[in-house]
């Protein structure tokens, strides 16, 4: 069985792709099979990764549109059990160009299922907006996994989220759970940080993940070595809490 999680939050920077590369690569480290696809046209994933989206021409845009067969998307990272479909940005165009495409909001979930055979987990990292890609996404998936910066307008946007996940629950993918609420950039210096804590754990009771991540210098120096943070600092609270959320992830899917 595969199951397929999407990252979501149409706030922009709130750890979305570093959650995606994170928990990906976290997951790979204990031995299971992962296929991360970046469907954002920043790219920030398919960099992340090692990859120059300049030079990426099968990417998820050209899979999705039918341009190319899935596997020819599909590369390997430097981890074995990891793989990744690259975005480039020819996905700016996608939103647009699906528009008029049959079945334009199960374009993604298509090209998964060819897939499924090959991986345990599926992670796909969402831009930061509620458009017809991250719609894709959400289709695609099992579950979503919202990460929240703590910081004061945290909650802020959440409402809009909820409610394009239970239009999506009624009309495309009936099967959609919240997989998790994770907190990101925790500063255990400051009481504000708490603060933002507490109220997000009063709004969402248990859909909060125990693991929290701190703010870690380490986990935004990663990407621009093209490395998760396994490989560019496997002993950084970066990296023990990102293998903390990979942890948790697979005992609560087990
Ligand atoms: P976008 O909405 O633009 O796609 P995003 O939600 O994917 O953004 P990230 O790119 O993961 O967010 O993170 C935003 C910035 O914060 C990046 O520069 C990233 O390196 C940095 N960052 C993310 N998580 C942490 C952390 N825990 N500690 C320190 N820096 C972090
Ligand atoms: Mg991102």
């Amino acid at each position: 069985m595969c199951k397929v999680i999407s990252i979501t939050n149409q706030k922009g920077g709130v750890g979305k792709t570093t959650t995606a590369i994170n928990l990906a690569s976290g997951l790979a480290e204990m031995f299971q099979d992962v296929l991360l696809i970046d469907i954002d046209s920043q790219a920030n994933a398919t960099q992340g990764l090692g990859f120059n989206k300049k030079s990426v021409t099968c990417s998820i845009y050209e899979v999705i549109m039918g341009e190319i067969k899935v596997n020819k998307g599909v590369r390997s990272t430097n981890n074995g059990l990891l793989d990744i479909i690259p975005a480039n940005v020819n996905l700016n165009g996608a939103k647009i160009e699906l528009i008029d495409l049959d079945n334009r909001e199960f374009r993604l979930k298509n090209v998964i299922e060819e897939l499924k055979g090959s991986y345990k987990y599926i992670i796909i990292d969402s831009p930061p907006s509620l458009d017809l890609l991250t719609v894709n996404a959400l289709t695609a998936s099992d579950s979503t996994l919202v990460p929240i910066q703590c910081e004061y307008y945290a909650l802020e946007g959440l409402g809009q989220l909820l409610n394009t996940l239970s239009k999506i629950r009624k009309n495309l993918n009936t099967v959609l759970e919240i997989e998790g609420i994770l907190l990101t950039m925790h500063d255990k210096r400051t009481n504000l940080s708490f603060d933002v804590i507490d109220e997000v754990k009063k709004y969402f009771k248990g859909t909060v993940s125990d693991t929290i991540i701190p703010r870690n210098i380490r986990l935004a120096e990663a990407p621009s070595f093209g490395e998760s943070i396994f490989e560019y600092a496997p002993y950084s609270s970066g990296a023990k809490a990102y293998r903390d959320l990979a942890k948790e992830f697979l005992d609560s899917n087990y």
